[in-house]
C-alpha cells in the first residue's frame, strides 16, 4: 500500500506540535515520493495545517503545485532539498525541540554521547559507540543556512542530522518512518546528554563503573 504523502505530513506536523517541536508555526516537514516532493508552507499553525495548504515540488526544486496566493514555501525548502540530494533522503524533519536547542549551548561544534541505549535507534550506530552531530552556527533568515548546513553534511557522512546554534535540529531518513524514528531517538539523546552535565556526568565518557555519587 502506498502511503499518501500530503495526510502523512499533515498528521506528522499535529503530532510533533504536540511534542512541542513545531510550537509557534516554527519547523516542518517535507516527503519526497515518486519524484515528488511535498512540503508545508511557512508561517503557519503546524497543528491545524490541512493537506490543501501544501505545496508540490519537482525534483529540481520547482514548484509545481501551490496553494492559495496567500501561502509561501517554506524558507527551509532549500535546506530539505540538501538531504534529498546529498543523501538521497525520502523524507526531512526540522524542528525548534527546547532539547535541540539546549544541546547546542552546551557542545562547541559537535555533539558527542556514548553508551546510551536509544543510540540503536540511529542508522548504523551501537550502544559502545560513539554518535557524533556537527552543529552550524544560525543566520538572521534561514535559508542562508543551507551552504554551511551542506559543507556539514559532506564532513560528516555518517549524521543523519544537523544542529543549528540556538535553533533546532534538521533529521532525515530513507522514508517519513526512519526520519521520524531518528528525529525521537536523537531528541532523546540531546535531552539525555544534558541532563546528564547537570548532573556533572560526561556523556562523552565510556562509563567506568557505577555514577552513583551518593554511598550508604
Ligand atoms: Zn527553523
Amino acid at each position: 500500500m502506498t502511503d499518501d504523502p500530503k495526510a502523512r505530513i499533515v498528521e506528522l506536523c499535529r503530532q510533533f506540535y504536540s511534542m512541542g517541536w513545531v510550537s509557534g508555526t516554527g519547523g516542518g516537514v517535507a516527503i519526497r515520493q515518486a519524484g515528488r516532493v511535498f512540503m508545508a508552507p511557512s508561517g503557519v499553525q503546524k497543528e491545524r495545517l490541512r493537506e490543501s495548504d501544501l505545496f508540490e515540488l519537482d525534483e529540481d526544486g520547482n514548484v509545481t503545485n501551490s496553494p492559495s496566493a496567500d501561502r509561501s514555501l517554506s524558507q527551509c525548502a532549500p535546506l530539505f532539498f540538501n538531504a534529498f540530494r546529498l543523501r538521497g533522503a525520502g523524507a526531512v524533519l526540522h524542528n525548534h525541540s527546547i532539547h535541540a536547542v539546549l544541546a547546542t549551548l552546551v557542545y562547541e561544534t559537535e555533539f558527542r554521547v556514548t553508551h546510551l541505549e536509544m543510540m540503536k535507534g540511529i542508522r548504523g550506530t551501537g550502544y559502545p559507540d560513539e554518535l557524533v552531530i556537527p552543529i552550524i552556527e544560525n543566520t538572521a533568515h534561514e535559508c542562508d543556512l543551507a551552504d554551511t548546513m551542506a559543507e556539514a553534511m559532506k564532513s560528516y557522512p555518517d549524521s543523519d542530522a544537523v544542529l543549528v546554534r540556538r535553533h533546532g535540529v534538521y533529521v532525515w531518513g530513507k522514508d517519513w518512518v526512519e526520519a521520524k524514528t531518528q528525529a525521537e531517538c536523537y531528541d532523546y539523546l540531546f535531552e539525555a546528554a544534558v541532563r546528564m552535565l547537570q548532573l556533572g556526568i560526561d556523556p562523552t565518557q565510556k562509563p567506568t563503573g557505577t555514577p552513583c555519587k551518593h554511598t550508604g
